[in-house]
């Protein structure tokens, strides 16, 4: 399972689910593009096959990772659970957001995804809910994804 969190900043880009959410009036703050739902995969697959965490292979301080594009993180992580012996059998994520609403571009996320795992569209799934305006979340200043991932050995 992976978790994760990011700040809601004005003026900035939104990027979640490796698509970036044209005309949102806030975007994530982070070291990389801040894809709040991309970290929380990768670290439910690293976690499944006890490969560490996001942090542990792509530090916040590591330069190299500054402004980086995080479908390469999820690319990566395929390819060292495949290295140990592992497939990804599917994903399940919840967004948690107070706007803009996700579900219109939830395909679209579903199509990007998929084939950075080696897997179909149809087994990654995308939840969203708000926070029903409660908490950091609920008054718009940042944003979390839980997330699931089946793994099997081949
Ligand atoms: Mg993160």
């Amino acid at each position: 399972m992976g978790f994760d969190v990011h700040q809601l900043e004005a003026d900035r880009d939104f990027y979640l689910g490796g698509i970036k959410l044209e005309g949102a009036p806030k975007g994530a703050v982070g070291h990389s593009d801040a894809d709040v739902l991309i970290h929380a995969i990768c670290d439910a697959i690293l976690g499944a096959a006890n490969l560490g965490d996001i942090g542990h292979h792509f530090s916040n301080t590591d330069v190299r990772w500054k402004g980086k594009d995080s479908k390469y993180f999820l690319e990566e992580v395929t390819r060292m659970v495949h290295a140990n012996g592992w497939t990804i059998g599917n994903v399940d994520c919840t967004v948690c957001l107070e706007k803009p609403k996700i579900n219109p571009h939830i395909g679209a996320m579903k199509k990007v995804l998929a084939p950075l795992m080696k897997i179909g569209e149809d087994d990654v799934s995308i939840k969203a809910t708000t926070n029903e305006t409660l908490g950091y979340v609920g008054r718009d200043e940042g944003v979390l994804a839980y997330a699931v991932a089946l793994i099997q050995k081949y």
